[in-house]
């Protein structure tokens, strides 16, 4: 049983604080963190200061989206005078592969397109063909609103993509409008996950953010919808992502509480993790009727495994997801740097990682600015 977090045990005390977020205009990071030097006498495999390895690689392919999830991308933030990257700070996709393929010299197994929302990006499919010439064993995933994806599919699937990921925050059709505070109705995507199966992409992985007040009271209907499907949900909890999202420890439901809920309706026991270092906590059904997951990075925090790294859509690499700043290789790739310096300048991030954010979120660390997660992909 992981350590319970400061924010779990300030919570359990009764002390729950919760705080006014006015709301700040998120920070697209401009001053990015000076490349450190590379530690030859390392070796390999590449680990950071805690021994953690890299073993994923989540790249956000574009900072647009066509929802404003309320907990990611607030319209009264996200509005028309939001400035959005200009298309020249972009990394294209040949940028894209060619930082995939460095990274998968370390050995990577894993890479999740994301963003905001990447079936925005034009020609995303063209991107995943490319990434899967390139890399022909690599696990290549994706994470969605479902909003494009009924229409994309079958493309999606040809062009080489491994499984995909929807979120889905309800199935009462009000609260998820809500939710994604752009009006999109539960059915349509609900349509995108049967189109996902049925293009070969299943068992389709639904994510929940789970928000008191807002959508738990939808947790056994949206538990129960997808028993036996052979989908599987996982309920995240509520995250100070960014510095936008109002978060305050109070709207959380910790993971406990959901399995607890769950359990009174479908008993369910502890299941193994597929990988050390997996996100998310299995559980299974005790009726044979698959699994569920919970995601927990306020109250059970899992930063002793994390073995992921973020490219943000204009091309810095974040250590974490809760991180200020960023390293800038993009000016490292348009600056004409071949890919052993680049391969240097990765390890040498990586090798002075010392983050693990959700073991020691507190209030004050809870208020900092960081940077927003539809710029570096969740
Ligand atoms: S808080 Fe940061 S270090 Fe911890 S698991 Fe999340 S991304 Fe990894």
């Amino acid at each position: 049983m992981a350590a319970i977090t400061p924010a779990a045990a300030e919570f359990a005390t009764g002390r729950c604080y919760s705080f006014p977020v006015e709301k700040v205009i998120p920070i697209v990071p401009q001053n990015r963190l000076a490349i450190p030097p590379l530690r030859q006498d390392a070796g390999l495999p590449l680990a950071d200061t805690l021994g953690r390895g890299l073993r994923d690689l989540r790249i956000s392919v574009t900072d647009r989206c066509n929802f404003r999830c309320t907990y990611c991308m607030p319209k009264e933030v996200f509005n028309d005078d939001y400035e959005y990257l200009p298309q020249t700070e972009i990394l294209t996709f040949e940028e894209i592969v060619r930082l995939s393929r460095i990274f998968a010299s370390f050995g990577i197994q894993k890479i999740r397109l994301t963003g905001g929302e990447p079936l925005m990006r034009k020609g995303v499919e063209s991107l995943i063909a490319q990434l899967r010439a390139a890399l022909p064993t690599i696990d290549i995933t994706l994470t969605t609103n479902g909003s494009a994806l009924k229409a994309k599919a079958r493309a999606l699937k040809d062009a080489g993509l491994s499984r995909i990921t929807v979120s889905l925050d309800s199935l009462d059709d009000a609260t998820f409008r809500a939710m994604n505070d752009v009006d999109f109705p539960v059915g349509k995507v609900l349509e995108s996950i049967d189109a996902a199966r049925d293009a070969g992409l299943g068992p389709v992985k639904v994510n929940m953010v789970v928000k008191r007040g807002a959508n738990d009271h939808h947790i056994i209907d949206m538990a129960r919808h997808f028993k036996g499907t052979g989908h599987i949900v996982r309920f995240i909890e509520f995250m100070d992502v960014g510095s936008t999202n109002g978060w305050r420890m109070d709207d959380v439901i910790p993971s406990r509480e959901v399995v607890h809920r769950i359990h009174e309706a479908f008993p369910c026991e502890p299941w193994n993790a597929h990988y050390k270092g997996e996100v998310a906590k299995r559980w299974r059904y005790l009726d044979g009727g698959g699994e569920f997951g919970v995601i927990s990075s306020v109250t059970e925090a899992f930063c002793s495994t994390c073995n992921r790294a973020r490219l943000s859509t204009d091309g810095a690499l974040y250590t974490c997801l809760f991180a200020q700043q960023g390293f800038d290789l993009k000016s490292l790739l348009r600056g004409g740097q071949d890919d052993v310096s680049i391969r240097d300048a990765i390890a040498a991030v990586w090798q002075h990682r010392t983050d693990r954010y959700s073991e020691i979120r507190t209030a004050e660390t809870a208020k900092a600015r960081k940077v927003e997660m539809s710029f570096i992909g969740g």
